[in-house]
């Protein structure tokens, strides 16, 4: 297992990471299996979506805001249930398959950290699984 490193500016936000994990994946000798993407955060997330019109996670972080607000009386004193319920929405991790040292990505989707407690310095683990 690898760890990469991501820094977040905003307190809710989708980073983009196909681009950090393929130049991660250039440094593999595995070069055919299925990649796990692993985030070790209980109020981050990972999510494959449209990379091409950065407006569909404007889109997407703006309609998750609506439908869990930051204030709704909470039981978690923390002061963060809104972003440990999106987390848990979103999901803590993603696989995806890896052929020639490359994603089989489609065309329009893009690997994206999502952070809903930021700004941090996040970690996400990697795993490569041979096949
Ligand atoms: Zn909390």
């Amino acid at each position: 297992m690898e760890t990469i490193t991501v820094r977040t500016g905003s307190r809710v936000e989708f980073i983009e990471i196909s681009g950090q994990v393929r130049q991660w994946l250039r440094n593999q000798t595995t070069t055919s299996g299925v990649l796990t993407l692993y985030v070790p955060h209980t109020t981050a997330g990972i999510t494959i979506n449209e990379h091409a019109d950065p407006d569909v996670v404007r889109d997407l972080t703006m309609e998750l805001n609506k439908v869990i607000p930051f204030d709704d009386n909470y039981r978690h004193l923390e002061g963060n249930a809104a972003a440990h319920i999106k987390s848990s929405l979103i999901g803590a991790s993603a696989q995806v398959i890896v052929e020639n040292g490359d994603l089989v990505l489609g065309t329009w989707q893009g690997i994206f950290f999502a952070e809903f407690d930021g700004p941090r310095t996040r970690k996400v683990h990697l795993k490569l699984t041979p096949s």
